[in-house]
């Protein structure tokens, strides 16, 4: 399946380095407003070709998404000094708007998988867009909290020592701090959490889960301090739901779409359990949560709904 990638910043290109090494695509092509930045970094991925299987990797313009199956949107921009977060907000939201109908003349076709931040609320307005230009809403997803549930999995298998790959469960909401843990459905392996620990006689209570919470939450904050951007663990979440659409894996995935479900909020966008494989297949999963993370979702969902408000 033929890729594209807008926006090649440092997200963008690590996107199609991911993708490509992941063996996932037959063909890349890379756009970006900064050219001489698409250029460079499509041959320098290129270059990586030799170590994985013949893939094209190119730059290029619109016209060269033709035929694209999936377009990735990672282009943004970031906060200039003193500026507001809404101001910021507004300023992705009209990149979302003048990227949109260029993607949509030239690849009709194609899903739209949307990273650039915050990312359900640019996912909102990306659907928005489109929808304006006939495009249907089943198209259009966003990476949501993929890379937070992968965080939360890797975190807690690594505390019972398990492999992370056994650790069902998942972080839903907002792609931020007011994400939602779904502890009371976690299970390792098919065995309740509960009886994991009792069975491998290990120390878990609230401090244990109020650690690994903060952890899950406040993990961009940590690396941003230390190196100033995240864009590896993005890398592999986005090349994976790439190669779930691509591949029709039919996996379960926490991305987000716009959605009327959440309970007394309105229309949001959320990050929630989908079914996820090839030809539009997007089935959201619902999950039975306890009061507390029921709650919490619907407190997610106002916030987006708010930011979403305030821009419209
Ligand atoms: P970056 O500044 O390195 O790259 C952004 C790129 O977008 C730049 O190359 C810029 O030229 C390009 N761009 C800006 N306007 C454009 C337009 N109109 N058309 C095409 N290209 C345009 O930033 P980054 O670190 O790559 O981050 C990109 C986005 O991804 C940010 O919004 C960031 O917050 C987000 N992000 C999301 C996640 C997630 O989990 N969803 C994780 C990390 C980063």
């Amino acid at each position: 399946m033929k890729i594209g990638i807008i926006g090649t910043g440092l997200v963008g290109s690590t996107i199609a380095y991911s993708i490509l090494m992941r063996k996932a695509a037959t063909s890349i092509v890379m756009i970006d407003v900064n050219k001489e930045r698409s250029a460079a970094e499509a041959a320098d991925i290129s270059h990586a070709v030799p170590f994985t299987q013949p893939t094209s990797v190119s730059s290029g313009e619109y016209a060269d998404l033709a035929g694209a199956g999936i377009v990735v949107i990672a282009a943004g921009v970031n906060q200039k000094p003193g500026e507001s977060r809404l101001k910021l907000l507004g300023r992705n939201a009209a990149i979302m708007k003048a990227i949109v109908p260029q993607i949509l003349k030239y690849a009709p076709e194609a899903m739209l998988l949307v990273t650039t931040n915050p990312v359900d609320v640019m996912t909102h307005f990306t659907a928005t867009y489109a929808a304006e230009m006939g495009y249907s809403n089943h198209r259009i997803i966003g990476s949501g909290t993929t890379l937070d549930t992968a965080r939360f999995r890797s975190m807690l298998g690594n505390y019972l020592e398990v492999d992370s790959a056994h650790v069902h469960g998942y972080v839903i909401g907002e792609h931020g701090d007011s994400e939602v843990i779904t502890w009371s459905i976690v299970d390792i392996g098919g065995l309740p959490l509960a009886d994991f620990v009792r069975i491998r006689k290990l120390k878990f209570d609230k401090k244990v889960m109020g650690e690994i919470d903060k952890k899950v939450r406040f993990a961009a904050y940590q690396i941003i301090e230390g190196k100033g951007a995240t864009y590896y663990g993005i890398g592999a979440a986005v090349a994976q739901i790439v190669d779930v659409i691509a591949h029709d894996q039919r996996s379960i995935l926490t991305i987000c779409r716009p959605t009327h479900d959440i309970s007394g909020v309105g229309y949001t966008t959320v990050s929630l359990p989908h079914l996820v494989g090839g030809r539009n297949i997007i089935a959201p999963l619902q999950m039975k949560l306890n009061e507390h993370e029921q709650q919490a979702l619907a407190k997610s969902g106002e916030i987006i709904r708010g930011m979403i408000s305030k821009i419209e």
